[in-house]
């Protein structure tokens, strides 16, 4: 389940901080950047029980979580198809022993993040 936090967004966003740079890219294959910053979406929300651990979340930038959230009132489907998504990347992490170098997707995550990310993007046109 991993660490719980007592002051969730910020504690946990410096931990996944230290595993980020600036330019790489975020779960969703937004570039990171100093006007694009890195925050945490919660895969499963507060409201329905979601615990505040890293496992429940996700790094995307600021721009990445506004579009998901646009998609998650225009394409519900879509949406959850994105949060099964980052479940599958947590599993993935958590089957590892080195968790904390596993923060950045691998190739075949990062193929199906772009894939997201274009569909993400086709939404908000919508
Ligand atoms: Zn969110």
């Amino acid at each position: 389940m991993g660490k719980i936090y007592q002051n969730p967004n910020q504690l946990m966003l410096q931990d996944v901080l230290e595993y980020y740079q600036i330019d790489k890219l975020d779960w969703l294959s937004y570039q990171i950047t100093k006007g694009n910053i890195l925050t945490l979406h919660h895969i499963i929300k507060q409201a329905d029980g979601g615990p505040l651990t890293i496992d429940n979340s996700a790094p995307l930038t600021k721009k990445s979580h506004r579009a998901l959230h646009i998609c998650e009132s225009k394409d519900n489907v879509l949406y959850s198809e994105i949060n099964k998504f980052f479940l599958r990347v947590i599993a993935y992490r958590l089957a590892l022993a080195d968790l904390e170098a596993k923060m950045e997707l691998n190739d075949e995550f990062r193929r199906e993040s772009k894939e997201y990310k274009l569909a993400l993007t086709k939404t908000l046109y919508k």
